[in-house]
Formats: structure tokens, C-alpha cells, sequence
């Protein structure tokens, strides 16, 4: 995506009354050092509706310095108050849960039914779930032959840096943000520039909460720029990355000489593996799901849906009808089941990859055009409909590459090992669901599947408790539950001598 740079005055030198997302440090809403703004998009509409601070390493620099300033005390402060904190900004999200949803719907295109009952309370468990969970963890000690006892201290590395992307951009940043602040870490964010809006809300409630400055920090505008800047800052050992596999390449090439800590989470080509013996009304509700919601960008998204030959024409018929039964709209309609692409970025990517599936002669079932139908104020939005696409060889790019978009390729398998191997065939290895009603194929297929999460018989429950990464280019390293307290902290040994406990006899 291309944004247009404006000074802080606009573009004609007039004050502008578009609304602002600044940058949020040691406790203040501030513009950029450079003065300069970026352009935000509404997706719906193809219009700028809002500026984002451009922000640079000169900004990032200012962030570094308040969050090391305040990391000695807040790291000092028991975890009950730390806790308290994060359940105060969790409360206030949920208090203000309609205006976060609607800022989410307005800067991403989801429809607005998505963001409040998925993205909102998602990010007010994430901060309730770290709140709480530092509360109760507890740390190894070994006993070693009457000579010593060695505990292990589990101390905050001091300023984590924070990158999140734009498809659930206020449920990605407090999955990260909750755990490092609770372990008493303090951060410098870096949101998505795609989609700076909730991330601007959040700094407010930060404020409302009574969170000391610096804390939490805030840097707005382009990856290439300010998120570059905090990746290389020598002051931020931790650095943990949601976002596409290409940039996490270019920030593991950055941090990994520098002995960063570093978590990527990056892209996924999800397989959904449909056997005859699914229960097929559960099954066809979560592929609708896995498949479309958010218009197909979520990272987990069953963007290659296998399903058993017997059952494929059964499968095809009934998915294509619901297929084409999804109501597209304005994401602010209560009505709208699918809504806008992010970007005109995102958008031409995903029509790239329709057109080389037309080239290599595969059958659109649906979809595959902009959506039609729409109300005026979306005539120049990013609305894609929804498709399905079939007879494309497995290794077709279509089939191996991330498109993130509402298309997904459905291709047939003759068996266990078939599907294995086809769901493995990818240079993936995010998730994958796998529907069955045979427990031990079920299990079979969990233990061979090189991905990270397996569905069986549903697809995105989650607990906030299990270890979330992938493997291969989807990631590495794990988030989630002990995971991400791990993260967050240094394991210390140390070792006392026990020379009492010699004499015992
Ligand atoms: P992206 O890689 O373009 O950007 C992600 C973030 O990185 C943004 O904040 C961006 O500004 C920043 N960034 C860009 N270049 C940078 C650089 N050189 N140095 C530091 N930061 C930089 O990804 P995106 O397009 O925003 O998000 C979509 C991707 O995210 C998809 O590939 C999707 O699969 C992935 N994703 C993964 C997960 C997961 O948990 N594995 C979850 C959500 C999204």
C-alpha cells in the first residue's frame, strides 16, 4: 500500500480535521519528530478518512528511552499491581467495547458483528488472561545430592518491541503487550500503518487506567521505518513479530546477529481435511468459517480445503450454495456477513493469484469477481466475493502460496496417507483441521501433520492457555499461556550451597 506524505499543517498548508492516530510515549499522544502524517484508508470506501504519524527511528528512539526510563520501577512493582493495571484497561476496552469495534470495522473493513464479537472481547481476554495468569505461576527448584539447591528466578528482559499486523490488529497487539507488561517488562508497539486506529484507542484507555508513562509505548507508521528502527535499536533485546513470512526473514536477518530474542509468527497455507464420516452440518459451519470470515485474512484460515473423493461432489454442491448465500456489504451494516479487503494492496495481491488460477485453466465454481451490489458509499471500496476453486494441481502457486484472501482452493484425496501428504506439501505449517468421526485417524493425522495447531472436528477454538506458533515459514517459537511467560522472561539459576544438608545423615 502507497500513502501520500503530508507535513503536520496537510497537504494545502490548512489545519486538517481528519481524525488522528499519533504515536503514544512516556504517557503523551505526540506527532512525529519529521512532523509528517500518512494517509489512512477506510477499506470500504477506498477514501482517506484519517492520518497516521509517520513515525521513524527518531521516534522510535524517544519510545526506547521512556520505556527504559520506566522499566526499573514497574518491573520492581509486586505482580498484584501490575495485574491490577492490565484488568483496569481490560474493563475500560469492554466499557468502550462499541467504540473500539466500530474504529476496527472503519480501519480494517471486517464487518462490525466480527469486531465486536470477536476482535474486542478477544483483546479484553488477553489482557485478563496475562492480568491474572502472573498471579499464579510458580518457578522449578532442584535438589542436587545434599550439595546445593538450585531455583530458578524468572526475571523481565527490560524493553520488548512489539509488531503486530493488520487483520486483527487490537487482538494480535495485547496478545503480546499483555504478557510482557505483566511480567513486568515495559514496551514500544509498532501496529500495523495499515490499521493504526484501535492501537490509537488503546494509548487513551493506558492513560485512563493510570498506567506510569512509559510503559506502554506506542510508535505509528510504516513497517520499513519505525519498525525497522525498533528491530535494530540495541536497547530492545526482546523482539516478537506477528506478521508475513518475507518481512519476518529480513527481522530474523536483523536481530539474529544482535542475540535478540526473538518469537515469529508469520503466514500460514492452512489445510481443512474432510473425510466422508464428518458430522456435516458442524463441518460445513466451521469451513464457512475457516474459509471466509474476516474475508479470508486470518492467518488460520483452511485456505485449501481437502476432501475425500467419495464425498466431493456432495461437498461442492452444498459449499458453493451457502458460498454464494454470504451477504457482502458495508461492514458498518449489522447485516453484513463479509466485508471489505484491507487494502487496495491486498486486493490487487488477491486478484493476482484469480487471474493465475484462470491462466492455469482452474474451474471458479464462485466468486472470483468484485462484489456487485453494493451501497454507493462502497462503490470504490475493496470488496472481493467470495470464492471457490477447484482443478488446480497441488502444486500450483495458488495451492503453495498465501493469498489471505476470501479464495480457497478445494482439491480431492483417496485416503490417509494421501491427505498427509498433500495437507504437508506446502512450505507451511501453521494449523490445519481435520474432520473425521474415526478418533484414531483423527490422532493419526494430528501426530503426522508438521504444523503447529491441529482442529479435530472444529476449527479456532482457542485456549488461551495452549502454546501457539508454526513451524516451517509459518514461525518460530511459541506463543500463549507459559509460552509467552517464558518469553517475556529471563530463567536465572541459581545455585546455593546446602553444606547443612551434607551433614544429614
Ligand atoms: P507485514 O509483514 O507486511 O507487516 C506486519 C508488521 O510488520 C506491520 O506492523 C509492519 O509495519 C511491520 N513491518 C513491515 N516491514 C518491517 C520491517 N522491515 N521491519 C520491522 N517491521 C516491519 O504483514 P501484514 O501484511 O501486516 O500481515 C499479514 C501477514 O501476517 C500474513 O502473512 C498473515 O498470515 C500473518 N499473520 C500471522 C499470524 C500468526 O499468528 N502466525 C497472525 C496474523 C497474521
Amino acid at each position: 500500500m502507497t500513502f501520500r506524505r503530508r507535513d503536520a499543517a496537510g497537504f494545502s498548508g490548512k489545519i486538517h480535521s481528519m481524525e488522528r492516530a499519533l504515536h503514544f510515549i512516556a504517557g503523551e499522544m505526540v506527532p512525529s519528530v519529521s512532523s509528517s502524517f500518512m494517509e489512512n484508508i477506510e477499506p470500504a470506501t477506498g477514501k482517506p478518512y484519517a492520518e497516521t504519524a509517520a513515525g521513524d527511528a527518531r521516534d522510535v528512539e524517544r519510545a526506547v528511552v521512556a520505556a527504559t526510563e520506566a522499566f526499573p520501577a514497574w518491573s520492581g512493582l509486586p505482580a498484584a499491581e501490575r495485574s491490577r493495571y492490565l484488568l483496569r484497561m481490560a474493563d475500560l476496552i469492554e466499557r468502550d467495547l462499541e467504540r473500539f469495534a466500530r474504529a476496527e470495522s472503519v480501519d480494517t473493513g471486517k464487518p462490525i458483528t466480527l469486531a465486536r464479537k470477536l476482535d474486542i472481547p478477544r483483546a479484553v481476554s488477553n489482557l485478563r488472561f496475562f492480568a491474572t495468569a502472573v498471579l499464579h505461576t510458580s518457578s522449578e527448584a532442584h535438589f542436587t545430592d545434599g550439595l546445593a539447591i538450585n531455583y530458578t528466578l524468572r526475571q523481565p528482559r527490560g524493553v520488548a518491541g512489539v509488531i503486530s499486523p493488520w487483520n486483527l490488529p487490537l487482538y494480535l497487539l495485547t496478545w503480546k503487550v499483555a504478557p510482557a507488561l505483566a511480567t513486568g517488562n515495559t514496551v514500544v508497539a509498532k501496529p500495523s500503518e495499515v490499521t493504526p486506529m484501535t492501537a490509537s484507542l488503546l494509548a487513551g484507555i493506558c492513560r485512563e487506567a493510570g498506567l506510569p508513562p512509559g510503559v506502554l509505548n506506542i510508535v505509528q507508521g510504516p513497517g520499513d521505518q519505525a519498525g525497522a528502527a525498533l528491530v535494530e535499536h540495541p536497547r530492545v533485546p526482546t523482539i516478537s513479530f506477528t506478521g508475513g513470512t518475507v518481512t519476518g526473514a529480513g527481522i530474523a536477518r536483523t536481530a539474529g546477529p544482535m542475540f535478540k530474542r526473538l518469537a515469529l509468527e508469520l503466514g500460514g497455507k492452512n489445510p481443512n481435511i474432510i473425510f466422508a464420516d464428518a458430522d456435516m452440518d458442524t463441518m460445513f459451519g466451521a469451513t464457512m468459517r475457516s474459509s471466509f470470515a474476516n474475508q479470508g485474512q486470518v492467518c488460520l484460515s483452511g485456505s485449501r480445503i481437502l476432501v475425500e473423493a467419495p464425498l466431493l461432489d456432495r461437498f461442492l454442491e452444498r459449499f458453493v450454495q451457502q458460498t454464494l448465500r454470504l451477504r457482502s456489504g458495508d461492514p458498518l451494516d449489522e447485516t453484513t456477513q463479509h466485508g471489505a479487503l484491507v487494502s487496495e494492496a491486498q486486493y490487487r495481491k488477491v486478484r493476482h493469484y484469480l487471474d493465475l488460477a484462470r491462466q492455469e485453466g482452474a474451474t471458479i465454481l464462485c466468486g472470483g469477481e468484485r462484489s456487485g451490489d453494493l451501497p454507493d458509499r462502497c462503490r470504490d471500496g475493496y470488496f472481493l466475493q467470495p470464492t471457490v476453486i477447484t482443478d488446480l494441481p497441488a502444486d500450483s502457486p495458488v495451492n503453495q502460496e498465501e493469498i489471505f484472501g476470501p479464495v480457497v482452493t478445494v482439491m480431492p484425496f483417496t485416503d490417509e496417507a494421501e491427505a498427509l501428504h498433500l495437507a504437508n506439501n506446502v512450505e507451511y505449517g501453521l494449523s490445519a483441521s481435520v474432520w473425521t468421526r474415526d478418533i484414531n485417524r483423527a490422532h493419526r493425522l494430528a501426530a503426522g501433520l508438521d504444523v503447529g495447531t491441529v482442529w479435530i472436528n472444529c476449527w479456532l477454538v482457542r485456549d488461551l492457555r495452549v502454546p501457539f506458533g508454526g513451524m516451517k515459514k509459518s514461525g518460530v517459537g511459541r506463543e500463549g499461556g507459559n509460552e509467552a511467560l517464558r518469553f517475556y522472561t529471563e530463567a536465572k539459576n541459581v545455585c546455593l550451597a546446602t553444606p547443612a544438608l551434607e551433614k544429614t545423615p
